[in-house]
């Protein structure tokens, strides 16, 4: 399946499957396949069992993933129709992760998060196609070939502001994907007020993949080419980044007046953002609309909050090869990373599914109420 990824690696000594951890895979066009590169945290499989019975898996190599240390005080995700993930009791050793629960039933799967799958992906796209208030187009080609899509909501009338939401550069994080399903089902639901306020006043523009390959491949970070593409904006390779090359092309093109990237945290147990407060041209202008923003949404939905996150920037030490940092330095707009946890909101905990699909979608429609707080001082 898309996005699969472990190793079977035999019997443990207590009779558990044991299993391995794959790296981030680069494929090309002739189909030759390697991994190796550094980044390993994703898995995606199925099990066949036994309804009733145990199971007992055990990742052997989990102290060896990227971020290991982000296992501790993890579940891993599993369900059995592929639409309800729940978590199941997992522990971490500090090398190995296990896994012990008993089967409702013989076939389940499991995952780091639950995964968005490609014909999902394409679902979403059929669906803003079908609606008068969106605009789907190709606007290049990732490395293996597949479509680059944008879509784009509201009339652009030469002075309405650009926002753009751009999701998962790191396909491992797909609650990145699941946080702009739910803007883009609230931009098309002609029952809601606030989006027909927001398409009145502004155009938007949706990636709701930037990494197809990635996706595809089952890697946590990088994409065909083994490229972690949230650090090449600066200056991106066509060969080695197509994906970023032609959203940065269309995003210089049609302007961009509030720029959010869409990201998923190991880590940190909290829903939090990041600004650009490490660029060169960072202004008091842009760090009063950082403040708007974000104190809107710690208003507006209770799993964002401002006190657990990165540490900020130096000044001028910001990396412009980051999506944000970019776009904040050369369009002098409101630029941010919004990141959701793996693991679950620790202020909000949730024992049966912890952060999940239906908490990603949620927060991506109330994201839209802070757009709308924030709309007419983006270019005060
Ligand atoms: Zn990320």
């Amino acid at each position: 399946m898309d996005g699969g990824a472990i190793e079977v690696v035999g019997r443990g000594p207590r009779g558990e499957i044991e299993l391995a951890l794959l790296a981030d895979r680069r494929a090309t066009h002739a189909g030759a396949r390697d991994r190796g590169h550094g980044f390993m945290q994703w898995f995606h499989f199925r099990l066949h069992g036994e309804a009733g019975g145990a199971a007992n898996l055990r990742i052997a190599n989990a102290g060896e993933a990227t971020y290991a240390d982000a296992f501790e005080g993890y579940r891993v995700c599993a369900s059995y129709d592929r639409e309800r993930w729940f978590r199941v009791p997992t522990t971490y050793d500090g090398s190995s992760l296990h896994i012990a629960h008993t089967l409702e039933e013989a076939t389940i799967y499991y995952a780091y998060f639950a995964p968005y799958s490609w014909a999902r992906h394409e679902a979403l796209l059929a669906r803003a196609a079908q609606s008068d208030r969106a605009r789907v187009e190709r606007i290049g080609s990732s490395l293996l070939g597949q479509p680059m899509s944008l879509i784009t909501l509201g009339e652009d009338d030469g002075q309405k502001p650009h926002i753009w939401i751009n999701s998962r550069q790191h396909p491992g994080e797909t609650m990145a994907q699941w946080f702009s399903e739910g803007v883009l089902e609230r931009l098309l639901d002609e029952e809601d007020e606030l989006s027909a306020m927001l398409l009145d006043r502004a155009v938007f523009h949706l990636v709701p993949n930037m990494n197809p390959d990635g996706s595809m491949l089952g890697n946590q970070r990088t994409n065909a080419a083994g490229v972690d593409l949230n650090r090449t904006w600066k200056d991106p390779d066509p060969e080695t980044a197509p994906e970023v090359a032609c959203v940065r092309a269309e995003m210089l093109e049609r302007g961009v007046d509030l720029f959010l990237d869409i990201h998923g945290d190991e880590r940190n147990p909290y829903c939090f953002a990041a600004g650009c407060e490490g660029n060169p041209s960072y202004s008091e202008r842009l760090d009063r609309l950082e403040d708007l923003f974000m104190d809107s949404l710690v208003e507006l939905d209770t799993d964002f909050q401002r006190e657990y996150g990165y540490d900020r920037d130096l000044p001028g030490e910001g990396e412009l090869g980051a999506a944000s940092n970019w776009v904040g330095e050369e369009l002098d707009c409101l630029s941010l990373t919004l990141e959701m946890p793996f693991k679950d909101d620790a202020n909000h905990p949730d024992p049966e599914v912890g952060w999940s699909p239906e908490r990603a979608k949620g927060f991506g429609r109330t994201t839209l109420e802070a757009v709308l707080v924030s709309l007419d001082s983006l270019r005060e």
